[in-house]
């Protein structure tokens, strides 16, 4: 399918004016690859991370949940190998200064040689000779900026888990196989950023590290990746729009065993956003040698010692948050009129309804601002009472807004209000003091 360019550009317009995605700094020009969540954006974003972190620590008893810091012990990442492996091939042009990633499908020819052309200035042969780029930030630790100082943000959270994960079996007596869950900010300084927040250069991840005995590691992986897959399924994600793609001999990282991608069909394309690794004994191996701490796991029932392979699953939140809003975001013709809906899954839709008084008369304010008021204890809800009856809809149809809720004039009268369906835009008549046992049944999907 050709990228539709056409969809972002809509998306990234709507999510600036309605506030779901900012750009870093914009006051001052913006800063690179960095976004901010608005008002609408922050909500989305926190109610996926609890629906994940719901769906992997509290509803099952094999997993715990983890937040470690960012800064960690510098070896670590000489341990897990990003100090020496976590790098692109990088070229400059010697003359505008620029800098690629040696693959830049716009570079034509070699670069290091004569013919190479920099797709920024068009000067011939001033690329240099790919040079290997290490995409850690770095900065310093306390108050001398010396090598011995340097301190990296963290690329993943996954070497959080790895280092307490001695602590974590320790403290929660449980057995293998379980797990460890840890939502956190991630930092990459990539080189070539871009599709809006699709590739940023800080971001949260949704990580969960799962600990088994070799031997079962195939069959935790087959398990990991369907749970994921239909995980996502329950977000109401389009299910055409969503495939796994194996990892070939020549993707595989170093550690991993086995990986599959989970893409999803973006406006620019198939792209991952998930992936499933299975990491062997790689990282407690690692760990196990850098630190001098043993890592191994005692078998209770059978006596035996190993180190535990790794089974993981690996989302990005953000990533995650732009996957929803490319498939919730539709124009539709409704009564001869375009409209434009965020058909958001209920359950992670930011505003869950709104409240309208028809008009800003007849007792109909007073009544709409009590139900309002008991609604939003239970639900995040918006109360708009400006425009017309039209509008309104129409704005919360552009937030997601999956229910909204009109006090008339017969309301004054019987107590009931209609309550209007954001997909079928079908209304119905509920009475007031039931709202909230209504919407919560809806909600709880
Ligand atoms: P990519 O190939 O896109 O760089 P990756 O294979 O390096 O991704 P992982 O290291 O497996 O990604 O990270 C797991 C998840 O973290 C990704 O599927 C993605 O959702 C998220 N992620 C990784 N890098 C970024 C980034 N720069 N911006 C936003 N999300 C990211």
């Amino acid at each position: 399918m050709p990228a539709d360019n056409n969809v972002m550009e809509k998306l990234v317009s709507l999510a600036k004016r309605r506030g779901f995605v900012f750009q870093s700094s914009e006051i001052y020009g913006g800063l690179g690859s960095v976004w901010d969540y608005g008002p609408l954006g922050v909500e989305l974003k926190k109610n996926l991370k609890e629906r994940w972190w719901r769906s992997m620590v509290h509803e099952r008893e094999d997993i715990e949940g983890l937040d470690a810091a960012i800064l960690m012990h510098p070896k670590v990442w000489e341990a897990s190998g990003h100090i020496a492996g976590f790098t692109d091939p990088l070229v400059d042009c010697k003359h505008c200064k620029n800098r690629f990633r040696a693959d830049d499908p716009r570079i034509k020819g070699t670069p290091g040689q004569p013919d190479a052309q920099c797709p920024v200035c068009g000067s011939r042969g001033t690329l240099t000779a790919p040079r290997l780029f290490n995409l850690m930030f770095k900065t310093f630790m306390g108050p001398v900026e010396e090598a011995a100082a340097v301190v990296y943000l963290r690329p993943e959270t996954a070497q959080g888990i790895y280092v307490n994960y001695l602590n974590v079996l320790q403290a929660s007596r449980q057995k293998i196989p379980f797990g460890i869950a840890q939502i956190g900010k991630a930092f990459r300084n990539e080189i070539t950023p871009g599709n809006f927040t699709f590739r940023t250069r800080e971001f949260e991840q949704m990580e969960m590290q799962f600990f088994v005995k070799p031997g079962t590691d195939g069959e935790w992986f087959e398990f990991w990746k369907a749970q994921r897959m239909e995980w996502h399924y329950g977000l109401g994600i389009r299910r055409e729009k969503l495939r796994f793609h194996q990892h070939t001999k020549e993707e595989l990282a170093h550690y991993a065993k086995d990986a599959y991608d989970l893409e999803y069909e973006f406006p620019f394309g198939w792209h991952e956003f998930e992936g499933v690794h299975n990491r062997s004994d790689f990282d407690l191996s690692r760990h196990q040698q850098f630190s001098g701490k043993k890592l191994e796991y005692l078998d209770p029932a059978t006596k035996e010692r190993f180190i535990p392979y790794v089974v993981e699953t690996s989302v990005g939140a953000d990533r995650t948050a732009l996957v929803v809003m490319c498939d919730a975001y539709r124009e539709e013709t409704v009564e001869g009129e375009t409209r434009v809906v965020m058909r958001f899954h209920p359950a992670i839709a930011p505003l869950k309804a709104a409240v309208f008084p028809l008009v800003n008369k007849d007792g109909m304010p007073e009544l709409a601002r009590r139900i309002f008021d008991d609604l939003r204890r239970h639900f995040n809800v918006f109360y708009d009472d400006s425009g017309s009856i039209g509008r309104r809809y129409r704005r919360q149809d552009e937030a997601g807004t999956p229910y909204g809720i009109t006090v008339d004039g017969q309301s004054v009268g019987d107590g009931t209000v209609t309550v209007r369906d954001r997909d079928t835009l079908l209304q119905e008549r509920v009475a007031g003091d039931r709202l909230v046992s209504h919407l919560g049944d809806k909600l709880k999907m």
